[in-house]
């Protein structure tokens, strides 16, 4: 597989994809690494995660500069990127002394619950975060005794690479930590069907989510599915509009777009919704597009060609309301557009057409659609009208309402008056097609081990 930067279009790497074989062994080495990681004493595997994070920091400055080149991520992101490395490997570090089990009481005898590893785990991880996605799911595995396998995006496998050198000078155990890059109708396919892999974190497509949680329940193998978003950013007439106008575009344009929170559609009330649509267009043409290294930089290109493809066919039919600028040459660029609803659009109503496209699907680029409502209980209905439930904001400056709209709208992780989705300690995961289960927070073991209870009689 030639790996090309995508500001540039040079081929920077050429990386061996592997075929099911290649996964076999990859499997053989992680099952036989497993009895002596999950024997390590709790302290211990917690000093090899702590190291870990150690050598992730000192090689932080490599780490971003490769999915600089790889992703064409900012400078300013990928620095973040690859400090939530080092800190979820340190957070989970604190876990393996804490992976309690339970006391019950129960006649003539003691019960006791112990969290016991699964094994083998398989992480498969898609193009858009791909460190930090790699870490969420590979740090509480391998906190809680499992031994992990890695399998990248195709486009982006290298600081994935980089990470399984990283964990081998830190001291992890061979077959612990291992990346086996390749496709994912291949060796994506061959870790979920692998019968001595027990359980698949999945982050990628709804699509691709609903094939893999079917496969795995041939075997009721456990399965964690991170999937899409099509995120409503609603802006009541009462919010602190000028903040609510300066933070939307990063919050759906951040990563190019390319991201699962992504807030790419603002919901905005009607008494303010021309005023707001004309403030977010002058906010858009400002959002500076370039060079990733540019620490001016807020956008960098999209991952591929083929990618800016699919993001162009959302904006080719449609009447575009605002766009911001982008380079031109080499490399995949995309400007920010701003997408509005077309006179008698109805969010709540079957449709077709180009803005009812884009509006609906999960377009994964710099594109917003914006749609006005008519009050709090219309404004929850529109953005629940959708199958996906990653994410949301919502802007008012009643607390009571923030507080109704939140528990309202069925969405994992949701921010009053900010943009934040994503804490590695607090629960992240998505309602309805977004997924199935959470990663990160302080529960994040228990997606990793099963509970297993023991009776010892006493009489
Ligand atoms: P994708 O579904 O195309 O691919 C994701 C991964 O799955 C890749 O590694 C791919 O090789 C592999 N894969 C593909 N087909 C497979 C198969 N049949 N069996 C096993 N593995 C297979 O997704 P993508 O285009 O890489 O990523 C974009 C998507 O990821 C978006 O929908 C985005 O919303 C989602 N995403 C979700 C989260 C979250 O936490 N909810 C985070 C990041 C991205």
């Amino acid at each position: 597989m030639k790996i090309v930067n995508p500001a540039t279009e040079e081929v920077i790497a050429e990386v061996e994809m592997a075929d099911a074989a290649e996964v076999d062994r990859a499997v053989e080495r992680a099952a036989r690494a497993f009895p002596a990681w999950r024997a390590v004493a709790p302290g211990e595997r917690a000093r090899l995660l702590r190291r870990f994070a150690q050598v992730v920091e000192d090689h932080a400055e490599e780490l971003a500069r490769l999915e600089i080149a790889n992703a064409g991520h900012t400078i300013g992101n990928a620095r973040w990127e690859a400090g939530n490395v080092r800190d979820v490997l340190d957070f989970y570090a604190g876990a393996p002394e804490r992976n309690h089990g339970r006391q019950i009481p129960v006649p003539g005898g003691v019960d006791v619950t112990f969290a016991e590893p699964l094994g083998v785990v398989g992480v498969i991880v898609p193009w858009n975060f791909p460190m930090v996605v790699m870490t969420w799911g590979a740090a509480p595995a391998l906190a809680a005794g499992n031994t992990v396998i890695v399998k990248p995006a195709e486009w982006t496998p290298l600081t994935a690479l980089r990470l399984a050198e990283l964990a081998l000078e830190a001291g992890l155990p061979e077959g612990v930590l291992q990346v086996v890059p390749g496709e994912g109708e291949v060796a994506g396919a061959r870790l979920v069907e692998h019968p001595d892999v027990r359980k698949i974190v999945f982050t990628g497509s709804t699509e691709v989510g609903r094939l893999i949680g079917a496969k795995a329940a041939e075997q009721v193998k456990r399965v964690t599915l991170e999937l899409g978003g099509k995120s409503a950013n609603i802006v009541f007439a009462d919010a602190d509009l000028s903040r609510a106008v300066e933070s939307a575009p990063m919050a759906v344009f951040d990563n190019s777009g390319q991201d699962c929170c992504a807030r790419s559609r603002i919901l905005v009330e009607r008494s303010v919704y021309d005023d707001f649509l004309l403030r977010l267009s002058q906010a858009v043409r400002e959002v500076t597009v370039g060079d990733p290294n540019d620490p001016a930089s807020q956008m960098g290109p999209l991952v591929s060609a083929e990618h800016r493809e699919r993001v162009a066919s959302f904006v080719t039919d449609t009447e575009v309301y605002a766009a911001g600028s982008c380079p031109d040459g080499p490399g995949y660029w995309f400007a920010p557009t701003v997408l509005a609803a077309p006179a008698g659009f109805d969010p709540l109503a079957p449709g077709s057409g180009a803005f009812h496209r884009a509006y609906t699907e999960e377009i994964f680029g710099p594109v917003v659609s914006v749609v006005p409502f008519d009050d709090e209980e219309h404004a929850v209905r529109i953005a629940n009208h959708t199958a996906y439930g990653l994410s949301g904001s919502i802007w008012t400056r009643d607390v009571g309402r923030a507080l109704r709209v939140a528990r309202a709208v069925e969405a994992g992780n949701l921010s009053v008056n900010s943009h934040s989705s994503v804490r590695y300690w607090t629960p992240f995961g998505g309602f309805k097609q977004s997924g199935l289960g959470r990663e990160l927070g302080p529960d994040a073991l228990s997606a990793f081990t099963e509970t297993k209870n023991v009776f010892i009689a006493t009489e």
